[in-house]
């Protein structure tokens, strides 16, 4: 008889893609046997293990789809899949994720430079060097907007719906790890957003910004667009083209 005393079980675990970067070396890319008490639900078990919730999107036992609800039993064999995991897993998705049906993002304070880049391909892109976590959480999940974050803990929270840890520290691989991640290549409307502030531009008529750029820009260059927002001008000068540069490096 069982009077209430907890019992020891053991089952199966395999975590696959990006998820090992939260697991410790020894259970990378392997099933691993972990025994633990009873009774206990996936959830805690993920959590424990401190992969983000976050980042998980499908959980199978012995083969099919589970709850995060799902009581764990002697034996099981679950495998773990990230979030926008580029197998086609959407038939089978647990979670009561509302669908994003534009690619929208919210960065945290790390991430500035990976911003504008963002912006630059023409992603909607909040980021905000005074946002404290509970903004970012609280604006993704009302504006449906993904985190992408260097910051572990912030995608432990139960309230992140989207999120993702960036793993590159460098800025443009820290693009490139996100345009393929999101596989964002077919979504770029490139140089339509004002990097500084995230707004649309606009093409406007060579004069009306006569007095706001300098007179050899002026008579340099033809068109000009204008953020509707903060007034900012851009023309396709030399930082145009190394930008340019930059999204047909992407593109490959
Ligand atoms: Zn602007």
């Amino acid at each position: 008889m069982n009077d209430g005393v907890d019992i020891r079980k053991s089952a199966y675990f395999r975590f696959y893609a990006e998820l090992n970067d939260f697991i410790p070396g020894s259970r990378k890319q392997r099933s691993f046997k972990h025994s633990f008490k009873t009774p206990v639900t996936v959830r805690e078990l993920l959590e424990s293990f401190g992969v983000p919730l976050s980042e998980v999107d499908l959980v199978l036992s012995n083969g099919e789809p589970v709850d995060l609800s799902y009581m764990v039993q002697e034996e099981d064999n679950i495998s773990v899949y990230p979030v926008f995991e580029t197998l086609d897993i959407s038939p089978v998705k647990i979670t009561n994720k509302p669908p994003l049906r534009v690619t929208k993002f919210i960065l945290d304070a790390h991430l500035g430079k990976l911003a504008k880049y963002l912006r630059m391909l023409g992603f909607d892109t909040l980021y905000d060097n005074d946002f404290k976590d509970p903004e970012i959480i609280s604006i993704a999940a009302s504006q449906h907007r993904i985190i992408l974050t260097r910051d572990k803990v912030l995608l432990k929270s139960k309230e992140v719906n989207y999120g993702y840890y960036v793993r590159a520290i460098e800025k443009h691989e820290q693009l490139r790890e996100v345009v393929k991640k999101f596989d964002l290549n077919s979504q770029f409307k490139s140089f339509s957003r004002c990097m500084t502030c995230n707004s649309l531009l606009e093409q406007v008529e060579k004069n009306k910004i006569k007095l706001m750029v300098d007179e050899d820009t002026f008579r340099i260059f033809k068109e000009f667009y204008l953020c509707k927002n903060c007034k900012k001008v851009y023309w396709k000068g030399s930082h145009f083209l190394r930008m340019e540069k930059m999204i047909r490096d992407l593109c490959d």
